[in-house]
C-alpha cells in the first residue's frame, strides 16, 4: 500500500539542542528515507516547474542537499553559499545577526551571471537572517531571486513576513 506519510512526519524534533530551550528540527530523518527525500524535493521545486530559472543557490549545510538534488532535477546548476572561509576564489560577503553575535556568509563573485533567474533553497525558515542574507549576495551581483524554497517554516519567528517585505516569493512544505 502506498504511503501516506507528509514530509513532516519524516522529520524528528530533538529537545535541547543546540542550546538548552532549543527544540531542533532534524532533518537527517527525512534525508535518509528514500521516499521522504523524493518527496522533499518534489514538493520544493513544484511551483518552479517549467518556469525560466537559470540556477539554483543553496545556503550552507543543509540547503546544498537539497539544493543540489532541486537543481539536478531542474537540470539548472548549482550555486553554494558558504560560511565566511571556505570559499577556494575570491568572494562578496555579508553580515547578519543570529541569537548572540553575527556571522558572515559568502559566495564567488563570479558564481551568478547578472540577470540571473535564482532560486534559493534551504531546510528551514526562522527568522530569516540567512536567508536575507543570501537573497542580498545574489542580488549583489546582479541575480534575480524567483524564489525562496524551504521544508520548513517556523512562522512564530518572522522570517517569511521578513522575505515577503523584501518582495521575495516563500514556499515552504511544512510548519
Ligand atoms: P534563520 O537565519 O532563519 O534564523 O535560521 C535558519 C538557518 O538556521 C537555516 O540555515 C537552518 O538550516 C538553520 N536552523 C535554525 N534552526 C534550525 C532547526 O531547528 N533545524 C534545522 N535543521 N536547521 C535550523
Amino acid at each position: 500500500m502506498a504511503s501516506h506519510k507528509t514530509v513532516k512526519d519524516y522529520i524528528r524534533t530533538i529537545a535541547d539542542f543546540p542550546h538548552e530551550g532549543i527544540m531542533f528540527r532534524d532533518v537527517t530523518t527525512l534525508f535518509a528515507d528514500p521516499r521522504g527525500l523524493r518527496i522533499a524535493v518534489d514538493q520544493l521545486l513544484h511551483p518552479y516547474a517549467g518556469r525560466p530559472i537559470d540556477c539554483v543557490v543553496g545556503l550552507e549545510a543543509r540547503g546544498f542537499i537539497l539544493g543540489g538534488a532541486v537543481a539536478h532535477q531542474l537540470g539548472i546548476g548549482f550555486v553554494p553559499i558558504r560560511k565566511k572561509g571556505k570559499l577556494p576564489g575570491p568572494v562578496i560577503s555579508e553580515a547578519y545577526t543570529l541569537e548572540y553575535g553575527e556571522a558572515v556568509v559568502e559566495v564567488h563573485d563570479d558564481a551568478i551571471d547578472p540577470g540571473a533567474r535564482v532560486l534559493v533553497v534551504d531546510d528551514l525558515l526562522a527568522t530569516g537572517g540567512t536567508a536575507e542574507a543570501g537573497i542580498k549576495l545574489v542580488e549583489r551581483l546582479g541575480g534575480e531571486v524567483v524564489g525562496c524554497a524551504f521544508v520548513i517554516d517556523l512562522p512564530e519567528l518572522g522570517g517569511r513576513g521578513k522575505l515577503e517585505a523584501m518582495g521575495m516569493d516563500v514556499h515552504a512544505l511544512c510548519a
